[in-house]
């Protein structure tokens, strides 16, 4: 499978916002945003150029992908599979996108990043309803219950975790029990919980040009 090989912190200066790519260093003032709030690039502190409606929609499909760790097909088979569904298009995306199971380890607070997460969940550390799954962009359904294997929740990395996972607020789709280190799917995310960094109806146009 490919790999994405750009910088994360050169992602977020591109889009000229934070992404949250890299957990914990993102809110110190060690993030590149804050470091060199400009575009990567020579021409970076410099350019002035002005976007195009053609531009701001590539780079809100752009902020999407990188939001979610894809590469460009990925990322258009998602949106080729909203499409197909009745209904706000944009709302079937971003809710496929959550539905990951790699996007709901970081959400439950599991893994600090979504990159930890899809790694820790590709190793096989994850369970969905018991069974390993070893698939990050596997979609999870309303009740499924996602626990931690045993052997990563003893280890060195989740160890100290309780006290942190007991004040982390998910979202009000999922539900996590700190002690046993468990969440569960409650419903699919809809409404405010849909709003994200990026603008899906811009997205929706992209794809429609
Ligand atoms: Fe983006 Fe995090 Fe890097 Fe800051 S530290 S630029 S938020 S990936």
């Amino acid at each position: 499978m490919g790999r994405r090989l750009e910088a994360k912190c050169k992602q977020c200066r591109r889009e000229g916002e934070k992404l949250y790519l890299k957990g914990d260093r993102c809110f110190t003032p060690k993030c590149a945003i804050a470091r060199r709030p400009f575009k990567p690039g020579m021409h970076g502190p410099t350019s002035r150029t002005r976007p195009t409606p053609y531009g701001i929609q590539l780079r809100e499909k752009q902020k999407a992908k990188n939001t979610y760790g894809l590469m460009e097909r990925q990322f258009s088979n998602y949106f080729a599979k909203a499409t197909r569904q009745v209904g706000n298009t944009g709302e079937f995306l971003v809710q496929m996108l959550e539905m990951r199971l790699d996007n709901v380890v970081y959400r439950l607070g599991f893994a600090k990043s979504r990159a930890l997460a899809r790694q820790v969940a590709g190793h096989g550390h994850i369970r969905v309803n018991g069974k390993k799954v070893t698939v990050p962009s596997y979609q999870v359904k309303v009740g499924d219950v996602i626990t931690l294997s045993g052997r990563i929740s003893k280890s060195k990395l989740f160890a100290d975790e309780t006290a942190r996972l007991e004040k982390y607020q998910t979202p009000s789709w999922l539900h996590l029990d700190a002690a046993s280190k468990t969440g569960k799917i409650l419903t699919k995310p809809q409404g405010a919980e849909l709003k994200m960094s990026f603008d899906p109806k811009l997205i929706v146009e992209f794809y429609s040009r």
